[in-house]
């Protein structure tokens, strides 16, 4: 009987107590800032893709959930500031263990890890997410909105292909030329 009464009393006490339920969805609670959710691929500010399907991610990965499939940029179809682009990329989020290597092994800086821990979904199929699932909107930016003020979209074009044939094709090393 004592401890009936002992249990109740517990019982009541919480009963007047500011209740700590969150009301998920409607409220999301701040996430840690190094923490690692949904993965995005960025882009250049001129609207390029920064990932030049190297696949350097791809062999990073511990849990081998990267595909990249790389195809030529042409000078009628250019899609990265590099020589190749990623016609394929593919995560397998029922697979990834977010580790965030993929996000250091990138040498562009084109993928990385965000905030958004909502990956749930009704079948494996549907967590292989796809570059457009992954794929940052292209940025409409104005000539008033340059980043550069001395960068038109077709200067800031240069200076992305520019710093790219610095980086990989002429100087793997990243060193700038003499
Ligand atoms: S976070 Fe880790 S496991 Fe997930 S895709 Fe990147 S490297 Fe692979
Ligand atoms: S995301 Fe980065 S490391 Fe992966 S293929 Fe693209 S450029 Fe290479």
């Amino acid at each position: 009987m004592l401890d009936q009464v002992k249990g109740f009393s517990v019982t009541f006490r919480h009963l007047f107590k500011k209740p700590v339920t969150q009301q998920y969805p409607e409220y999301k609670r701040p996430v840690y800032p190094r923490f690692r959710g949904r993965h995005q691929l960025h882009r250049h500010d001129n609207g390029l893709e920064k990932c030049v399907g190297c696949s350097l991610c791809a062999a990073a990965c511990p849990a081998d959930c990267i595909r990249v499939v790389p195809a030529e940029n042409t000078a009628d179809h250019r899609v990265s500031a590099g020589e190749r682009y990623a016609r394929i990329y593919e995560i397998n989020m029922a697979r990834c263990i977010f580790c965030g290597y993929c996000e250091l092994a990138c040498p562009f800086d084109a993928i990385t890890l965000g905030n958004d821990f909502e990956l749930s979904e009704l079948s494996r199929e549907a967590l292989v997410y796809t570059k457009p699932m992954l794929l940052a909107k292209p940025v409409r930016r104005t000539p008033s909105q340059a980043v550069d003020p001395f960068d038109t979209p077709a200067q800031e074009m240069e200076r992305v292909l520019g710093m790219y044939d610095v980086v990989t094709a002429t100087n793997p090393e990243g060193a700038e030329p003499a």
